[in-house]
């Protein structure tokens, strides 16, 4: 069975797509989806080979050879433009997502989907999907296991379009969508970061004082404000 998490994921995947999943690890996203008859191939990539490994095993293991390649490399690297209409990539921070998309620009040929989980820092995929083109159409953000996860949908067109003039850098931090649905997950999410950060400008208090730690100090409460400004809705 398939944890909520990727099942998420796979619910935003458009039915008989060509898929690529990047940082398959143990190749379930591409497993499941293909069982399920909802994409019609799948390429799994990974970079590292233990789990490069573990994927090849877990493909045959599953009779699932024909429909899904298991291929070990960098990002997208391991796909050739126009071969996959959506790319997966789950269960890593946001920064090294988008990193990831920045550095396989050339290989977006053809991609008409992007569904992304990062663990962290959405804000990253954000901010590239705009400068890049994309437009965010969905975010959905659930709890399992006492953790929270994101998942962000994009496809190609009007990349300003579900971000305001007057709050988008409280969107870019916190979601355009989850924002102004603010659901229990959401909530959660934002009261332990905010009460992260109350925890580090107070030690930052009582360090000694810099230009550079009162920049860092004002960027930790200006996150605080848009946080308990949304949540206080
Ligand atoms: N996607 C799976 C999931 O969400 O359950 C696995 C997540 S696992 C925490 C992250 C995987 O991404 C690891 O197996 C890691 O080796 C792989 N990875 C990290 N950076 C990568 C890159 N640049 N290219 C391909 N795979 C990468």
């Amino acid at each position: 069975q398939l944890s909520k998490r990727l099942e998420t994921v796979v619910s935003y995947i458009p039915r008989g797509s060509k898929i690529a999943d990047i940082g398959s690890d143990h190749a379930y996203l591409p497993c499941f989806a293909v069982r399920k008859g909802i994409v019609e191939s799948a390429i799994a990539g990974e970079v590292v080979k233990g789990p490069y490994l573990s994927a090849v095993k877990q493909v045959e293991d599953a009779c699932l050879q024909d429909k899904i390649e298991v291929r070990l490399g960098n990002g997208l690297e391991v796909i050739t433009p126009g071969e996959v209409d959506c790319i997966t990539i789950a269960g890593m921070g946001g920064t090294l997502i988008a990193s990831i998309l920045e550095e396989g620009k050339g290989k977006l040929t053809g991609v008409k989907r992007l569904v992304l989980q990062p663990n962290v820092s959405a804000k990253s995929i954000r901010i590239w999907l705009l400068q890049n083109d994309w437009e965010l159409k969905s975010e959905e953000i659930i709890e399992e296991d006492g953790k929270v996860y994101e998942i962000l949908t994009a496809d190609r067109g009007e990349p300003e379009r579900p971000y305001s003039n007057e709050q988008q850098a409280k969107e870019l931090l916190l979601g355009p969508f989850l924002m102004k649905a603010r659901n229990e997950a959401f909530r959660k999410k934002w009261m332990q970061e905010s009460a992260q950060w109350k925890n580090i400008l107070d030690n930052m208090e009582k360090a000694a004082q810099s230009d550079a730690l009162n920049e860092r100090k004002n960027e930790l409460k200006n996150k605080i404000q848009m946080v308990e400004e949304v949540l206080s809705k």
